[in-house]
């Protein structure tokens, strides 16, 4: 049983841009992101990748209703293709709500979630989902409560199509949620600054190693020196580098590891599995 005087947060998916499993991936993990994160009773989940499948299966063997607010990054594949095949959607006891702040004005994450779950894309599946599903859009920069207790704060994302950083609040804790983003090489991202500023945990796009950057500029994601610049900046306490590339092993990701170390940075390489309490 969790501890619910803590926030816990784990991991069910820690890859970005394309699900990955195989024997190169075993140890950090393959799925795309994934976070649930409990704060007491509440369950709040970023990212609905292929990681949420996990999550869905350990939730239904709670075997009790689920109401959780499922936070969108935005809605490219890697981030939205686990609803389908998150269990709790199929249980009429259950209330999910999916937040988004990145889509165009006219444009409803109803509209583009419910699209998803539908012919060509997949069968229609909202005729087989049971589970009441509410959907809410906001603004990047917006600042909301979704339950007693809980201060959510947003900030746009340098992203190709947009996507959103989160902020979470509760009690004297606090995470930021930075995933997708691509820094600009010459000042530090005062969006991102004003989410992570002194933050428990931080989690965030390590796409790239600086040296990969250089040749996937534009492409929206950033790197790992740069979450350790930021998390300097702002007195994060603790740092958590997420959504990996597909194209780096366990080896790879063992390697960053120790640069962290030498860098001496408070720093994590998200790992398929990891609960970090706070
Ligand atoms: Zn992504
Ligand atoms: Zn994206």
């Amino acid at each position: 049983m969790a501890d619910l005087d803590k926030m816990q947060v784990r991991f069910w998916g820690v890859r970005g841009s394309l699900a990955c499993p195989g024997p190169n991936t075993v140890r950090y993990g393959g799925n795309t992101s994934c976070v649930e994160v409990r704060c007491g009773e509440d369950l709040f989940v970023f990212d609905a990748g292929t990681g949420l499948r996990g999550l869905g299966g350990a939730l239904a063997a709670e075997k009790r209703p689920i109401h959780a607010d499922i936070f969108c990054s935005h809605t490219h594949y890697d981030h939205i293709c686990g609803v389908a095949f998150f269990a709790p959607c199929f249980n009429p006891a259950n209330s999910l709500t999916f937040w988004a702040g990145h889509l165009p004005p006219g444009t409803t994450i109803r509209e583009v979630l419910t699209g998803s779950l539908s012919e060509p894309y997949l069968p229609n599946l909202l005729d087989v989902i049971s589970a009441h599903l509410e959907f809410e859009d906001f603004e990047g920069g917006d600042s909301f409560s979704p339950k007693p207790g809980i201060t959510i704060r947003t900030a746009p994302l340098n992203h190709p199509g947009g996507a959103t950083g989160y902020r979470l609040e509760w009690r004297d804790k606090s995470i930021a949620y930075i995933t997708d983003t691509e820094h600009r090489p010459d000042m530090l991202d005062e969006n991102v600054l004003g989410l992570i500023e002194g933050v428990d945990l931080m989690i965030y796009d390590a796409t790239y190693t600086e040296a990969e950057y250089v040749v996937h500029a534009g492409w929206g994601h950033s790197t790992w020196q740069e979450a350790v610049r930021l998390a300097e900046k702002a007195s994060v306490r603790k740092l958590a580098l997420y959504h990996h590339d597909p194209t780096h092993s366990d080896a790879i990701l063992d390697a960053i590891a120790a640069e962290l170390d030498e860098a001496k940075a408070n720093a994590v390489i998200a790992q398929e599995g990891m609960v970090i309490s706070l």
